[in-house]
């Protein structure tokens, strides 16, 4: 058994940057869990941190219930795989992978046995008197997992290990350490800044920006269920489409409005709405996001969702073969003098749909676009947050969000209150005036 407990884990270096902000997570038993977020965020600190190499400013680390804290990073039982492959351009491979274990003065048959048995799972059997220079990106990355398996270690730690391959082999590899992850039946933590890698390996993902956590979900659930705006614009490509709106009409029957358009919001999806008054006629701002997939250009989707239907104008079309991305622009496309090459930097492509490859869709054509509404998102524009029940609610809500967005109400009842106050005086003032006027007026 080796679960871990990252317990409101916080790190700030000397330079006085904050790079994790109460990083709170459990981590079970033979998960392979993925930090994944934008460069900078805090995932390689985390893991550094899990592996001893860095020290936690706040906050606990348990692995297996034992306090790792001040533990030593070799006597933590975890084993690191970095980038870079880190391998000793002097040795063989068999020596890369033995070299660890008679550190430890493992006996030399038990170092020979693991040996051969990583290079077996790898598949580096007719390599093992090579040097790594003699070696491909790809199995000198695998020379490095190997170095990490023969210590049979609790917990793995790998950080951003494919990102020195090219696309080909980095999907080839990704499918071996998922395999290996399988084989092995070992945790696996692994930071990478590539959603694609996050969601078809993780066992579940936790999504980082500015070192707080904003989701942990599994990977369906992140595309489906983003718990915020970024969430939902980090995972899925193209990006999902976001769009400034009101909700109007009544409980029955709200519309979500935008760029001009007013779209029936199913009683399903509305039904499920937090807080619905707060934004009904209000003008309270949401986002709509529609993913580009949920956009349709056929004939029979569009009949079947007549309230629901946007009117774009097509700027560039791009056939990628299994699926074609429309880059669309609402309302009319400007009329340009004839002879005036509109230019390129002006082109503000406002969304895209990913349709059907069959699609005839032509460029600077004006369609008519279904939305597969029941799958579309919305979020609060002042909070970022989900406001469907069952989206944002079951997310992790890190304490400083809440903080903040505790904050924020604050601020705004004090806002109120000194409005009121101020109106009370204004009132106050121009009774006064009124009664002098009717004395002196006596
Ligand atoms: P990621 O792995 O997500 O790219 P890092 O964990 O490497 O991000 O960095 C998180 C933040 O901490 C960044 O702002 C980075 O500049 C800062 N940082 C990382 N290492 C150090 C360090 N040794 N000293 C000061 N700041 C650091």
């Amino acid at each position: 058994m080796s679960g871990l407990k990252l317990d409101h884990i916080y790190k700030i270096y000397p330079s006085g940057v904050q790079a994790v902000t109460d990083f709170t997570m459990e981590i079970e038993d033979k998960e392979f869990i993925v930090f994944v977020g934008p460069s900078g965020c805090g995932k390689s600190t985390t893991l550094r941190m899990i592996a001893g190499l860095e020290e936690i400013s706040d906050g606990d680390l348990y692995i297996d219930n034992i306090r790792m804290n001040d533990i030593q990073p070799k006597d933590r039982d975890i084993a690191m795989v970095f980038q870079n492959y880190a391998l000793y351009p002097h040795m063989t491979v068999y020596d890369n992978m033995a070299f660890g274990l008679k550190l430890r003065k493992m006996p030399r048959a038990e170092i020979d046995a693991r040996v051969k048995e990583a290079a077996r799972i790898l598949g580096l059997e007719t390599y093992l008197q090579r040097k790594p220079k003699a070696l491909s990106g790809g199995q000198r990355q695998r020379v490095a997992l190997g170095r990490a398996i023969v210590r049979e270690p609790k917990v793995f730690l790998l950080d951003e290990p494919l990102s020195n391959l090219d696309a080909k082999l980095r999907a080839q590899m990704r499918t071996e350490i998922t395999k290996l992850h399988h084989r092995l039946a070992t945790t696996f933590i692994y930071v990478t800044h590539d959603q694609i890698e996050a969601m078809t390996m993780g066992t579940r993902i936790c999504v980082l920006k500015d070192g707080i956590i904003q989701q942990v979900d599994a990977p369906q659930k992140l595309y489906d269920y983003p718990a915020n705006l970024f969430v939902a614009g980090f995972i899925g490509t193209p990006q999902m489409n976001f769009f400034d709106a009101v909700l109007t009409g009544t409980k029955d029957k709200v519309y979500v409005e935008f760029e001009n358009h007013k779209l029936l919001y199913p009683k399903a999806k509305s039904s499920k709405i937090i807080n619905l008054d707060d934004y009904l006629n209000t003008g309270k701002p949401v986002v709509i996001g529609i993913r580009p997939e949920d956009f349709h250009d056929d004939e029979m989707f569009i009949s079947n969702s007549k309230e629901t239907v946007v009117e774009v104008n097509v700027e560039v079309v791009e056939r990628l073969g299994a699926e074609t991305l429309l880059y669309c622009v609402f309302g009319e496309q400007e009329e340009l003098e004839e002879g005036v090459i509109k230019s390129l930097v002006e082109t503000n492509t406002q969304m895209i749909a990913k349709v059907d490859a069959r699609s005839n869709t032509q460029a600077h054509q004006k369609v008519t676009l279904g939305v597969d509404i029941l799958h579309s998102h919305l979020f609060d524009k002042e909070t970022e947050l989900s406001i469907l029940e069952g989206e944002g609610t079951k997310a992790y809500v890190p304490v400083v969000e809440l903080e903040r967005l505790q904050k924020l109400e604050e601020e705004k009842a004090e806002k109120e209150r000194i409005k009121a106050e101020k109106e009370a005086a204004k009132l106050a003032a121009k009774e006064a005036k009124a009664n002098k006027n009717k004395v002196d007026g006596e």
